[in-house]
């Protein structure tokens, strides 16, 4: 894998596609720099070497040029990350951008224009990634949030720097904790999937059956497993279509050695509310009109043990309605048992979507090993598939 630290970008012009896809207030302020801070070492590199970097990233889904997706509204934030001042031209391909890459001197930073402000950088075109790619001596890919996409900035432009390419310390960051729990991860290795649906991560499930040792299955997904088995799931959520699968799941598992461990209780509640009832009972036996929200407790302590146990960990989708303050217990005990787990020694993936979310939220961000920055790109990974833009670097 060719990583920045295989390149000496003394004099040369490091072209970077970053994911500044940053929230914007209604002020065009950035109200969260964390995209900003993780390409912050990949730029530090290039600069120290004695480099000059031209980043370029998109910014939300303009249709056509729009003054409230520039990237002009977070010069000053990069600057602020950064400490070094940052240049901007007003289009990412065209003269300006070209007389602007040309005049950059060493230790200097040049801001593209949002790169979807043309249709051609979704579409993948050609000439247009051939355009920016005369901007740069060296492409660096450092967008892991993008690279399950054949852009023209993600994938295309890779084309037209043969060996002068490499992946950036953020993206190579993702590929590597990816590879310690799909392929090399020390066992017993242990995927969680939580989160609504059984049909949004069944490409996945089907994926990891070859690699883990235990999967845990939590969330509203449980309770197209648990019907299938014939329980009773009240108002719960399901999927009666994915019933067969579901149980055809449970075959595959025990076939191939896995460990299926499902939640025996559940918060079950009469409303889809933070103030509805609740009552803890038995998985399957959820009286009619009321509906799993939460992990019960001795689930809880289950999941525990099993955290405990395991030496890799991939945490997909929370274990309940996390969003719900009454419902939340779940998915936050378990963060601490994989904080705990992690602490004694275990490496830990959180990634995809919504555990995200709740990683953030609930404050286990630093106390996990690694938290993915990509959604749809993490979740492509796991589902096996090579990423367009891992395999131009790699190509
Ligand atoms: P996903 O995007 O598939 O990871 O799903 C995340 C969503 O699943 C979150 O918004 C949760 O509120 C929701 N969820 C988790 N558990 C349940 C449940 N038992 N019933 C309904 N929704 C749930």
């Amino acid at each position: 894998m060719t990583t920045l630290n295989d390149f000496n970008f003394d004099n040369k012009k490091a072209l970077i596609r970053v994911d500044f896809n940053v929230p914007l207030n209604d002020n065009f302020e950035v109200t969260d720099a964390t995209r900003i801070i993780s390409a912050k070492p990949t730029i530090i590199k290039v600069l120290e070497d004695g480099g000059s970097c031209i980043l370029m990233s998109h910014l939300g889904r303009p249709k056509g040029v729009q003054d409230e997706f520039s990237l002009k509204h977070i010069v000053d934030k990069i600057e602020d990350v950064l400490g070094v001042e940052v240049k901007f031209a007003s289009d990412c391909v065209g003269e300006e951008a070209e007389e602007k890459a040309n005049a950059l001197q060493p230790g200097e930073i040049l801001l593209l224009e949002n790169l979807r402000f043309h249709d051609e950088e979704k579409q993948g075109d050609k000439a247009f990634a051939e355009q920016l790619s005369k901007l740069g001596d060296i492409y660096v890919n450092d967008a892991f949030g993008t690279a399950h996409r054949a852009h023209a900035s993600t994938t295309i432009v890779a084309e037209f720097f043969q060996d002068q390419k490499c992946f950036g310390s953020l993206l190579a960051k993702e590929i590597e904790s990816i590879k310690k729990v799909m392929e090399d991860g020390e066992k017993p290795v242990l995927a969680i999937l939580g989160g609504a649906k059984v049909s949004s991560k069944i490409t996945i499930i089907e994926n990891i059956l070859d690699k883990v040792d235990h999967l845990i299955i939590g969330g509203g997904m449980t309770f197209t497993f648990i019907k299938a088995q014939g329980g009773n799931i009240g108002d719960s959520i399901c999927e009666d279509d994915k019933m067969e699968l579901a149980l055809d799941i449970m075959k595959q598992a025990e076939a191939k050695g896995v460990k299926i461990h499902l939640p025996v209780d559940v918060i079950a509640a009469d409303a889809f509310s933070n103030d509805a009832n609740t009552q803890i009972c038995d998985v399957d036996k959820i009286p009619h009109s009321w509906q799993g929200l939460d992990a019960g407790p001795q689930s809880i302590e289950n999941f525990d043990t099993t955290v405990n146990q395991c030496k890799t960990i991939l945490w997909n989708g929370p274990l309940g309605v996390f969003e719900l303050e009454s419902f939340s217990k779940g998915t936050i005990e378990l963060g601490n048992s994989i904080a705990d787990s992690t602490k004694n020694g275990a490496f830990s993936l959180v990634g995809g979507g919504d555990s995200v979310a709740a990683v953030k939220q609930f404050g286990f961000e630093n106390k996990v090993s690694y938290v993915s920055t990509g959604g749809g790109a993490m979740l492509e990974s796991l589902e096996g598939k090579t990423l367009p833009g891992i395999a131009a670097i790699l190509g």
